[in-house]
C-alpha cells in the first residue's frame, strides 16, 4: 500500500472531462478535493514517495487532460477563503476570479472589475498573469504563499514571480500558489458593478461558447511579421477558421479557440496544434507558443514544436 492510500479522502480513477472546460480528460490514478490550502504540501509529498506524478488543478479553463487520463495525482483545488484587511485582500488561492470581484465590491474596495467573466482561480491566475481588458494580475498582486517541492512554504513578493504577458515564474518552477494578497482601492462600488456588467456584455460577443480551454496560443510580439497580429488572426490567415482533425477544431467566430465537439483526443489537439504552428511558421516565421497546459498521462507535455525548429 502506497502513501496516497493512506490518506483519507483520496479517491481512485475519477474522471477528469467534467473538471475543464474542455471537458476531455480520463480518469485520474488518484484525486482529492483540498478545502484548506495547507494540505497541499502533505498531498504532494505522499505522492513523491509514491514516485507518482502530480497537478494542482483549478478551476480547468486553461488545461487540457489526455483522454488516456493521468497516472499520478490530482489535487482539485477547493480552498476558497477570503478576507479583507484594510485595502488588501487575502484568499486562498482556489477562490474564483468572480468571487473575489464580487467580495470586493460588497466591501468597498474596487480595482478589479475588468477581470469578471475571467474563468478560473487566483492561483491559476497568478500562474498565468491573466487579464483582461488592459488589466493583468500582477497589476493587484502584492505578495503570496508559495510552496515548493524540496523546499517547503514560504511568502514572496511581486519581484520573485518575473511576471510578463501570460507569464510567472511559477510557469517554469511548477511551483503552487496557496494564498495570495491582493491590493484594491476603496472606490465608488455603484460604478464598479456598472462596469462589471459591462464588461460581461461584451465578453459574451467576442468568445464562442462550447467546450474550450480559452485562447490556445500567446499572441505573438516581438517579431517583424507577426507584431501587432494576434495569434487568432495568424491562425485565420492560414486558413485555420473552422478546421476539423478528428474531434478538435478551430472556432468560425475566434481563430485561437481550439474547441472540443466532444469527442477530441489528445492526439487530434496534438495534430491540430503542430499543424497551426508549422502553417504559421512556414508563411509568417513566427513560431507561436501555447498559451494552454497539455497534461498527458505522466505529466505536462512540453512544446515539442519549438525545440524542432530551433
Ligand atoms: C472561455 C474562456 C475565456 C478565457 N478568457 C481569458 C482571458 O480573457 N484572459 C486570460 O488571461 N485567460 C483567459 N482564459 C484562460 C483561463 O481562464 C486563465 O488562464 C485562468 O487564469 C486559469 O485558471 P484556472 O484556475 O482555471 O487554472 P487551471 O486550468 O485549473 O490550471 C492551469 C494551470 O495552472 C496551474 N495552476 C492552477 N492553480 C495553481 C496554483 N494555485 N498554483 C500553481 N499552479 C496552479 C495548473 O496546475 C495548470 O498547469 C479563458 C479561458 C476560457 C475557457
Amino acid at each position: 500500500m502506497g502513501h496516497l492510500d493512506q490518506i483519507e479522502g483520496i479517491q481512485r480513477n475519477v474522471a477528469l472531462a467534467k473538471l475543464t472546460t474542455f471537458q476531455m480528460g480520463g480518469p485520474a490514478d488518484y484525486f482529492y478535493e483540498v478545502k484548506d490550502v495547507m494540505e497541499v504540501p502533505m498531498l504532494i509529498e505522499a505522492a513523491q514517495k509514491d514516485g507518482l506524478p502530480f497537478i494542482l488543478l483549478g478551476w480547468g479553463s486553461n488545461v487540457i487532460f489526455s483522454d488516456n487520463g493521468f497516472r499520478g495525482l490530482i489535487i482539485h483545488n477547493l480552498a476558497r477563503k477570503i478576507e479583507k484587511d484594510d485595502d488588501l485582500v487575502v484568499t486562498d488561492s482556489g477562490t474564483l476570479l468572480s468571487q473575489i470581484i464580487q467580495f470586493c465590491l460588497k466591501n468597498g474596495l474596487t480595482g478589479m472589475e475588468k477581470m469578471m467573466g475571467l474563468p478560473g482561480t487566483i492561483g491559476g491566475a497568478v500562474r498565468g498573469n491573466a487579464g483582461a481588458f488592459g488589466l493583468e494580475t500582477k497589476h493587484i498582486f502584492e505578495k503570496a504563499l508559495i510552496y515548493k517541492e524540496g523546499e517547503g512554504v514560504r511568502e514572496v513578493g511581486y519581484d520573485y514571480l518575473d511576471f510578463d504577458y501570460r507569464h510567472s515564474k511559477i510557469k517554469e518552477t511548477h511551483e503552487i500558489v496557496l494564498k495570495v494578497w491582493l491590493k484594491l482601492k476603496p472606490g465608488d462600488t455603484a460604478a464598479g458593478v456598472a462596469e462589471v456588467r459591462q464588461i460581461i456584455t461584451s465578453r459574451a460577443g467576442k468568445h464562442p461558447s462550447g467546450k474550450s480551454a480559452g485562447s490556445f496560443f500567446k499572441n505573438p510580439s516581438g517579431n517583424s511579421v507577426g507584431q501587432g497580429l494576434s495569434a487568432g488572426l495568424l491562425n485565420d490567415q492560414c486558413g485555420f477558421k473552422g478546421k476539423h482533425i478528428g474531434g478538435a477544431f478551430i472556432s468560425e467566430k475566434h481563430g485561437n479557440f481550439l474547441m472540443n465537439d466532444g469527442t477530441a483526443t489528445m492526439e487530434n489537439v496534438l495534430d491540430l496544434c503542430l499543424q497551426i504552428q508549422k502553417a504559421v511558421f512556414e508563411k509568417f516565421q513566427v513560431k507561436l507558443e501555447r498559451e494552454v497546459a497539455l497534461v498527458g498521462e505522466h505529466g505536462y507535455i512540453e512544446d515539442t514544436f519549438s525545440k524542432k525548429n530551433d
